[in-house]
Formats: C-alpha cells, sequence, structure tokens
C-alpha cells in the first residue's frame, strides 16, 4: 500500500484497482485455504552456461544490435506455465479426488513475489524479485488457489547480504533503496506497460533494450547458478536474438503480427515495438552506429504521432561534426 502511495506504479492501474483482494486470496477465490506456488526455468536451451551473463552483458556494447529481455526470446510464458499448472491440478486430483482449485500466472491480482518467497522458493532481492541459491532469479512464478489446507512450507533465509550490485548497475536508477523499486523508471516497465511517450531524460539510459531489461538480474552473483528449461517452448526464436535494430523497425505491422505471434511480444503492439526500437537507433546514433539514421529516415513520416515524435527525437541525437574551420 505504500509503494502504491508514492505511485511507484505508474501507470499500472490494476495494481490499485483490486485493493486488498491482492493480498488476501480468500477474498480473490472465496474458499481458497492454501496456496501451492511453482516456479519453472526458463533460460533457453541453448544458453552457454559458463559464460550466460558475460554473453548478454556483451550485446549492450554492440549499439546496432537489439536486445529482447531474455525471458521473451520464446514462447509466451502465460500460456505455457498455465497449461502446466493446470496439469499439476489434475495430476492432484487423481490422488486425492476433485477439489476446488484455480491456477494463476501474472494474470490476476496476486501478490506473485510475497507468496513465493513466504513458502520458500526463494527470497526477495534488493531487486524485489524472486532468488534462491540453486536457481538464481531467471524463473517464473505460477500459484495454484487451491480450498484444502495443506501442510505449509518453511521461507528460505535471505542471502543477498552487503551486496548492492543490482542497484549500482541499474542504468536508470529504478531502484532507488533497496527492495524498493520505481517502476515508472524501470526499462522494462517503460518498454513495455508504458503506453505514451517515453520520459526525455530516461531515453539515452536505455542503450539497446528494446523490450524489457535484464541488467539487475545479470549482474547478480546469484545467477550463475539459474537453470535452462527443460521445455523447448522457451528457446530463442529465429531473428530475435542478435538482430539488428534497423532490421526489426523495418517489419511492418502485418510482420510483427506474424513473427511474434505466441509471443509476448506481441502484447505491446506494433506502435510501442516502433517506438521503443526508435529510441535504441537514436542511442546508436549518438554512439556512431552507422546505417540509424537511414533506418530512422524510414519512419519520419509514420502515420503514427508517437512513432514520429520518438523518431525525431533519435535523429536528433546524431552527434555535432566538428566544424571544418
Ligand atoms: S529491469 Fe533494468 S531498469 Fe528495471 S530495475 Fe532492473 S536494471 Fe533497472
Ligand atoms: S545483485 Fe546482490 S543485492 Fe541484488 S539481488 Fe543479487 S545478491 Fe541481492
Amino acid at each position: 500500500m505504500q509503494w502504491l502511495a508514492h505511485g511507484f506504479h505508474g501507470e499500472m492501474k490494476y495494481m490499485a484497482t483490486h485493493g486488498t483482494r491482492r493480498a488476501r486470496p480468500a477474498e480473490l477465490v472465496p474458499g481458497t485455504v492454501s496456496v501451492i506456488t511453482a516456479r519453472m526455468d526458463y533460460l533457453p536451451r541453448g544458453t552457454p552456461l559458463d559464460d550466460w551473463q558475460a554473453v548478454e552483458f556483451d550485446r549492450l556494447s554492440r549499439p546496432g544490435e537489439a536486445i529482447v529481455s531474455v525471458y521473451a526470446r520464446g514462447r509466451d510464458y502465460h500460456k505455457v506455465m498455465r497449461a502446466r499448472l493446470a496439469r499439476l491440478a489434475e495430476r492432484i486430483a487423481e490422488e486425492v479426488g476433485p477439489f476446488g482449485h484455480r491456477a494463476f500466472t501474472d494474470s490476476a491480482p496476486v501478490l506473485e513475489a510475497e507468496l513465493a518467497s513466504r513458502s520458500g522458493q526463494g527470497w526477495r532481492g534488493k531487486h524485489t524479485l524472486v532468488l534462491d541459491r540453486s536457481a538464481g532469479s531467471m524463473f517464473f512464478l505460477g500459484e495454484i488457489y487451491v480450498d484444502m489446507a495443506l501442510p505449509e512450507s518453511e521461507p528460505v533465509t535471505a542471502h543477498c547480504g552487503s551486496c548492492s550490485a543490482c542497484i549500482d548497475v541499474c542504468p536508470t536508477k529504478a531502484i532507488v533503496a533497496p527492495y524498493r523499486l520505481d517502476a515508472r523508471r524501470c526499462i522494462s516497465y517503460l518498454t513495455i506497460e508504458h503506453g505514451g511517450p517515453i520520459p526525455l531524460e530516461l531515453r539515452p539510459m536505455m542503450g539497446n533494450r528494446i523490450y524489457g531489461c535484464d541488467d539487475c538480474q545479470l549482474i547478480c552473483p546469484w545467477n550463475k547458478f539459474a537453470k535452462k528449461s527443460a521445455l523447448p517452448d522457451f528457446d530463442a526464436r529465429e531473428g530475435l536474438t542478435g538482430q539488428s535494430l534497423a532490421a526489426l523497425f523495418a517489419w511492418s505491422e502485418e510482420e510483427f503480427l506474424r513473427f511474434t505471434e505466441g509471443s509476448p511480444i506481441r502484447r505491446i503492439g506494433h506502435e510501442r515495438w516502433l517506438r521503443n526500437i526508435a529510441v535504441a537507433l537514436g542511442n546508436a546514433l549518438r554512439a556512431g552506429e552507422s546505417g540509424a539514421a537511414e533506418a530512422l529516415a524510414t519512419r519520419a513520416s509514420d502515420p503514427s504521432e508517437l512513432v514520429r515524435e520518438h523518431v525525431a527525437w533519435a535523429l536528433a541525437q546524431r552527434p555535432e561534426t566538428p566544424n571544418a574551420s
């Protein structure tokens, strides 16, 4: 409630509208007595586990390359997790008989990270995500609200200690204090949840991140223990990793819809996609990336005012050439 009172949720009004239903499971699903929490590792199967954090950080040094957050490179986790939770509930019903239940994954007013940490899936890191000593933080969370009393699992102890790497690395200083995130400054929020123009002062800090941001997780020492998914669903799709900003900026709306079919990226729509890439191209232009200005010029007269404004901002990032005289 304090976090909401500070306005840290930005435009995510749905976080405020449900009041205590978010914190009290039985108010959301009457009859709920226990909550089964689950987590599912999501690093794509092809991830080089020895140095995957360095491989991902390296992308930041190539300003013409588009960075999509690791979790969003494959199939939409909502679909995968929900289907697996439904199967888990069926398996439990085979053992104990029919029972009332409802499964969630990032889809309803549920305090997922808090439920996960209280039930021992990990502790809340200073970046506010849940992490565990055996798996880092590269996993999705899911819950099944059930109408039967189950024995409680214990929380695990926290192991952030004196580390503050996630706070220090955050490019927009969105982690305003340990365990406190101002979503309005977070690149994940700005590129996915936020609908309008991206605040001018934050655009240069976004670098080449066009959908989400992983920096506070990449720097976390516990993520050297992050695990690959056992499923092919989260394998990186062709054309989304290591792709050039210019190539993704050239996608028509029809191509955007086709290439993001079944992907979480589709939810933001083509206009926000172009807005995000325009910012990244502006940052690439400032860094001297060849081809950035040409790519931007192709959408200088885009029908969307939002896109046109971001393209104009981006083109103005061209470094000044020294006066020949
Ligand atoms: S996701 Fe990126 S912008 Fe958001 S808190 Fe983490 S490092 Fe900062
Ligand atoms: S980077 Fe450090 S402070 Fe942040 S979550 Fe990881 S261990 Fe905790």
